[in-house]
């Protein structure tokens, strides 16, 4: 079993000692007098029991840095005149990381930032701890001695505690400036960046995901009671855990196994819970010491050098989360589908799988605001599903909101405004308004054919993954389904859905269709798209790794299965087959031969069958650029997957910012590449259409139809504008314009493009 990091040789702290502390403090804090003698005397209090020649308390302004506010052995007259500079000096650093800082011998320590007011030079050890009240730091506790020796880790473990006592009872006894920080960072407005994953504009109040638990009941008199409140929470803790592990129900509850079973693992783990029980022995509530193992867990897992434990800090804050809604509410389980919402609510999550948004009751979701980025693209893809526009990759968002706040998401530009003032509101109002202008404007145009002003038809479809997408198809106008992704249902189920439970799926969607034709995709796994009750093993590159179809011809009982439900729930009506990921022919003539067996075993038994089956390939892989002639020929239709075949044809990994935005969709070389995919299906007669992000973009999608595509799937909101644009472009003069500017070469023909459309009055 793998050794967490807290089960090391432990010295408990010396229990007696803690606790005069702990009572000292309640006992000053509570005694008559103003915030700044009361902070004197605690600073003596802690240096005469902790028999440190220096006590200080710096405590955070509000443009971060730290203030000088108290201190026995320092000079006095340096008090509310030092200040450090956010991350400057030790101090700074210890704010800043909201780690202790240990050193014996600071002065050398490059980090050491030399104050002469504060008369420090004779010192030598130095241990610094942040004062810290639910996440947020609102200062720094040092002491410091004269002779150089590091302190014990009972020393460390005092303070920090001490710090924690410290930094409710300056909240809560209004010590003025005590707590200037917080009450600053929680009135001003701020804007956070992070990356567009769902386009639109929001503006709503904030819903915590996962809401912060405040610990308002630090000390007790009886730690025999709190110890049994602890306990009985751990049961409780235990037994959710090991109901959430058993009930194969895990991708409702949005979690993965490993995650659970490190959940697990941290729940049983006797090194964690003798820390509890020690800081209860202190004098500390149950809640208190659960968030005083946390605070100093979280620091010492940081340190740690193997990525596995910095991995599982997010595991064991969850936990102890966990724990503390157990210990602090009477009834805490309550999943976001039992959340009372407010009817714009914009959800503030650390992190969220595609399963907990599902959760959220729809009509009231208006945005989405995630704080860890990466690996969320089954997410983005649900977010884009139900209209929710999302950011992610928001860094330090959660402690910046409280519930309730309200907030502005702009998904275009990847913007966060929170609490923001009356001149973004209105700014953010007129957009909005615009908007739904424009959407009025689209919903005009859904019974009308987009047709150029050259006469030439342009189908538009839709990409759904749901079966709750089918009602876009009514209200967006798209002439039916273009990409139907089949993975969606998997992701979002708590086990591999069975062939029955695939075949009412598809029905349900061939059936809500009604008659418009529907392009289902084979399951397109691996890459970001990960089944979290699926093993897989780690790949260095999972997007050039075993997905798609490659895992399709290896699995072939999953791609059997598959084909048979798509089959049976297309009795009686037509079906189109497409499988992703093709990079040669042959993949293709093995493919087409295990649909034809399906086909052959079906009508074999007797059961319906559809009355046309089709067959198509995505073209996302470079390699097929140059089999087209091979390719098209086995199949009846292709459909180019331009978000795939942009990553693969500049080497340019698509969910990472730092190189997508790099390279441009509209490049002279890719939109060489697409033209080279519609002359070879004009050539072979066979129809290729586009199903890629950028098809609903109307530039980019102007230019593929200057490209030679005249089929478009996009997403169902991207249906109004890009028709919009078609209905204003003249296809033969476009065709024209595009090939010319192709010709001039450059980084992208974005502008050219843009100035033509411009030229002839297209709207973009
Ligand atoms: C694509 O790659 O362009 C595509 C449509 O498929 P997905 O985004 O699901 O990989
Ligand atoms: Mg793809």
């Amino acid at each position: 079993m793998i050794k967490a990091p807290f089960q090391d040789e432990h010295v408990p702290p010396t229990e007696p000692g803690l606790r005069i502390i702990l009572r000292r403090l309640r006992e000053i804090i509570e005694e008559p007098g103003d915030g700044q003698s009361r902070l004197d005397k605690i600073v003596r209090q802690i240096a005469g029991l902790m028999v440190a020649e220096v006590c200080s308390i710096y405590l955070k302004r509000q443009d971060g840095s730290l203030e000088l506010f108290a201190t026995e052995g320092l000079n006095v007259t340096a008090v509310h005149r030092t200040f450090m500079k956010r991350g400057e000096g030790l101090v700074g650093r210890c704010a800043e990381m909201a780690v202790p800082i240990n050193e014996p011998d600071a002065q050398s320590h490059p980090a050491f930032s030399y104050r002469p007011e504060t008369g420090e030079e004779i010192y030598h050890s130095f241990l610094a701890v942040p004062i810290l009240r639910s996440g947020d730091v609102l200062g720094v506790l040092t002491v410091q001695n004269k002779t150089p020796r590091e302190y014990s880790d009972e020393d460390v473990e005092i303070l920090q505690t001490t710090a924690m006592v410290l930094a409710e009872q300056l909240v809560s006894a209004g010590i003025p400036g005590a707590n200037m920080a917080i009450e600053f960072s929680r009135r001003v407005g701020h804007v956070v960046r992070g990356q567009s994953i769902s386009d639109g504009i929001a503006l709503g109040h904030a819903v915590l995901h996962q809401p912060r638990v405040v610990v308002t009941r630090l000390t007790a008199d009886d730690p025999n009671a709190e110890s049994l409140r602890l306990e009985t929470a751990i049961t409780e803790l235990k037994a959710t855990v090991d109901e959430m592990l058993g009930s194969g129900d895990l991708a409702r509850e949005g979690e993965h196994k490993d995650i659970l079973e490190a959940y697990r693992m941290f729940a049983n783990d006797r090194g964690w819970q003798r820390r509890l029980k020690e800081a209860i022995q202190s004098g500390l509530t149950a809640e208190a010491a659960v968030e005083r193992v946390q605070n100093e867990t979280r620091a010492r897992m940081l340190r740690q050098r193997d990525p596995y434990w910095r991995d599982r800090v997010r595991d064991l804050e969850d936990l102890s989360d966990r724990l503390l809604r157990i210990l602090t509410t009477p009834n805490a389980g309550g999943s976001a589908a039992d959340k009372q919402l407010p009817h714009d609510a914009i959800v503030i999550a650390r992190n969220m799988g595609a399963a907990d948004l599902l959760d959220y009751d729809r009509t009231r979701l208006r945005g989405l605001v995630i704080e860890e980025g990466g690996g969320q693209s089954h997410v983005a893809i649900v977010a884009r599903a139900l209209g929710v526009v999302a950011v992610t990759d928001v860094r330090r968002v959660i402690e910046r909101i409280d519930a309730g706040d309200p907030v502005i998401v702009d998904g275009n530009t990847g913007e966060v405004f929170v609490r923001p003032t009356g001149d973004v509101i209105q700014a953010y109002s007129d957009k909005v308004r615009f908007r739904a202008r424009q959407q009025r404007q689209y919903r005009s145009l859904v019974g009308r054919p987009a047709i150029t002003a050259d006469g030439e038809r342009i189908a538009l479809q839709m990409n759904a993954g749901l079966p709750d997408d089918l009602i876009h198809l009514e209200q967006s106008g798209a002439e039916g389904i273009g990409l139907f992704r089949t993975e969606l249902q998997f992701m979002v189920a708590a086990t591999f859905p069975r062939g029955d439970r695939q075949t009412q799926v598809y029905r349900a969607v061939i059936e809500g269709a009604e008659g418009k034709p529907i392009t289902f995709r084979t399951l397109d796994i691996g890459g970001d798209k990960v089944l979290p009750y699926m093993r897989q093993h780690a790949e260095d590159n999972p997007a050039l790794g075993w997905r798609g179809i490659r895992m399709g011809l290896d699995r072939t009982a999953l791609l059997r299965t598959q084909l048979r439900s798509m089959l049976r729930a297309a009795e009686g009506a037509d079906l189109r087959v497409m499988i992703p990921m093709v990079s040669e022919p042959e993949e293709i003539i093995a493919a087409r031969a295990i649909l034809n067996r399906e086909i052959e075993v079906l009508r074999r038994r007797g059961v319906g069958e559809p009355t046309r089956v089709q067959f198509g390939i995505m073209i996302e892989v470079p390699s097929l650029l140059f089999a087209l002639d091979q390719a098209l020929p086995l199949v009846d239709f292709a459909s180019v997957g331009s978000n795939d075949l942009m990553q693969y044809f500049f080497a340019s990994d698509r969910g990472n910012p730092k190189v997508s935005s790099r390279f441009d969709v509209l490049a002279p070389s890719f939109l060489r590449a697409l033209k080279s995919v519609t002359e070879a299906g004009k050539r072979l007669g066979v129809p290729v259409a586009l199903c890629g992000e950028i098809g609903g973009r109307p530039l980019e999608a102007l230019a593929l139809i200057g490209a030679g595509f005249r089929t478009l799937s996009m997403a169902p909101a991207s249906i109004g504008p890009v028709k919009t644009m078609v209905l204003g472009m003249h296809a033969a003069r476009t065709e024209a314009a595009v090939a010319e500017l192709i010709n001039k070469g450059g980084h992208s023909i974005r502008d050219g493009l843009a100035a033509f459309a411009a030229s002839e009055g297209i709207e973009i």
